[in-house]
């Protein structure tokens, strides 16, 4: 099966070779046969005719005797042709061949015999052992007949002749097939050698063994093909990865406020929770359900925006947005004492976007900034035109970010091992919407962060088309 292909090539290669073999032995045989007569028929006859108007010439209707110039049939003597002088009665007075016939009455001959036809094939009136092309010119002056010149070439002649053409035609033949075998050479290392491995990697691939590399780097469309499954293969790989470690983290992240909320509450049903702490174990009860509902509700944003969710998008005031964004923190903000110092560059600035999403967008990046800001500290939120965009940062004076962690923050699930302490009901899904959120409008998002000294992030956004 995996030859089939190959095979219907060198199939269809030898079917080509024969059938031409075939066709040039039938068809070449045939048109050559048939060009030789023609040709040869034709140049005796206007042989024949020469010699004949010689001999007319010569008579000028004087009864002479026909054989009187013998000798000029060897001057003009037609090469392996026998011509030969007959008077009206089929009597041979002349024969180009010595020794000739000379004086032999052809039996029954009658000058009639051709018809219209310039020539005949046989042995003429069984005057020879084998067959002979025979051509006549009539010898005619004064409006007499004196004789004819009859001219033969043997049918041997003209086969042999045949047979040297036709060698030459099988031999080019046999030369163009050897060299057409270059061309097959040519597809087969070029596009059936890269075709089988590719075929063998797509199995591989069907197989699961997503790892498996196609190894084609030719810069043509086999190259191509190999690059773009390679790729393929790559990213499926990854994907697959990425589920196994999302599926890993899903569990974790659920199994641990679940097995927080079991254990409470086994306790309370067998009493190694006195009643008077109800209330305060009953309330990380709770605390561990919002966890959980957080998480769920995280998981299905993501899902949305993957499934590349459709923007609604219109223009709007980016500065009123962030301004009632950061006053629904009021109540987080006053119990750590943290203010927020807003510059705007214009006091209206129109953005084009789906304002729900950036909403969310700027709801998670204060919530981060306040979570692992420090008491009593400053958080700077600035909205800024550069060219057609508008620029929005969100900078806080907190604990900062590890440098080798800075990249991984935008991952599902990933916490800093600082954050871990001040924030155990994060779920490590706020930045990863963040980023699809930013990223779906078409626009980036990024991060300066300094462990220690504070956080920056930056993200931008369209201005409003009708400004
Ligand atoms: P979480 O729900 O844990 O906040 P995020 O995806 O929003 O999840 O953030 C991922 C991690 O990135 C956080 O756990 C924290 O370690 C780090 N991080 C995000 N924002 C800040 C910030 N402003 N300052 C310091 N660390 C931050």
């Amino acid at each position: 099966m995996t030859h089939s292909l190959y095979y219907k090539f060198i199939l269809g290669y030898l079917l080509f070779g024969l059938l031409g073999f075939i066709s040039i032995a039938t068809f070449s045989s045939e048109i050559t046969d048939r060009y030789l007569l023609r040709h040869h028929s034709e140049s005796l006859y206007d042989e024949a005719n020469q010699i004949a108007s010689s001999y007319s010439g010569m008579y000028q209707g004087k009864n002479r005797y026909l054989s009187s110039y013998p000798e000029m049939l060897k001057e003009v003597g037609y090469l392996h042709a026998q011509i030969w002088i007959m008077d009206r009665q089929g009597k041979v007075v002349a024969d180009s061949r010595t020794p000739g016939i000379e004086g032999q009455v052809i039996e029954d001959f009658d000058p009639t015999f051709m018809g219209n036809k310039s020539y005949t094939i046989g042995n003429y009136y069984n005057q020879f052992p084998e067959e002979v092309l025979s051509v006549h010119a009539p010898i005619t002056g004064n409006y007499t007949t004196y004789g004819y010149v009859a001219v033969h070439l043997p049918v041997s002649y003209l086969k042999a002749e045949r047979d040297g053409i036709l060698n030459i035609i099988y031999i080019s033949s046999a030369v163009l097939f050897g060299l057409s075998l270059i061309i097959l050479l040519v597809f087969t290392r070029t596009v059936y050698f890269p075709l089988k491995k590719i075929t063998a990697g797509a199995n591989e691939y069907a197989q699961g063994n997503l790892t498996h590399h196609i190894g084609v780097n030719t810069r043509d469309e086999m190259g191509y093909l190999a690059g773009t499954l390679n790729y393929m293969s790559d990213e499926m790989n990854k994907m697959d990865e990425y589920q196994k470690t999302f599926i890993a983290n899903v569990s974790h992240d659920f199994r641990s406020p679940l097995t927080s909320i079991k254990g409470y509450l086994e306790a309370i049903l067998d009493g190694t929770i006195p009643p008077e702490l109800y209330e305060k174990y009953l309330t990380r009860v709770i605390s561990e359900t919002e966890r959980l509902n957080s998480l769920t509700h995280g998981l299905l944003t993501l899902n949305s925006l993957d499934s590349k969710g459709y923007l609604n998008r219109t223009n709007f005031d980016i500065n009123r947005v962030i301004k009632d964004t950061a006053a629904s923190f009021e109540g987080t903000c006053n119990e750590k004492n943290i203010t927020f110092d807003l510059i705007f560059s214009d006091s209206i600035q129109m953005v084009y976007g789906d304002l729900g999403k950036i909403q969310r967008v700027l709801y998670n990046l204060i919530d981060n900034a306040i979570k692992f800001s420090h008491p009593d500290s400053t958080i700077y939120i600035q909205a800024s035109s550069k060219y057609e965009k508008i620029f929005i940062s969100i900078k806080d004076t907190g604990i900062g970010i590890p440098k080798d962690s800075l990249k991984k923050i935008w991952e599902r699930f990933y916490k800093t091992d600082l954050s871990r302490g001040k924030d155990k009901k994060g779920t490590g899904l706020g930045l990863a919407i963040v980023k699809e959120i930013i990223q779906s409008h078409g626009e980036n998002i990024d991060v300066v962060s300094t462990e220690g000294v504070g956080s920056e992030f930056i993200f931008s956004l369209p201005k409003a088309s009708n400004l």
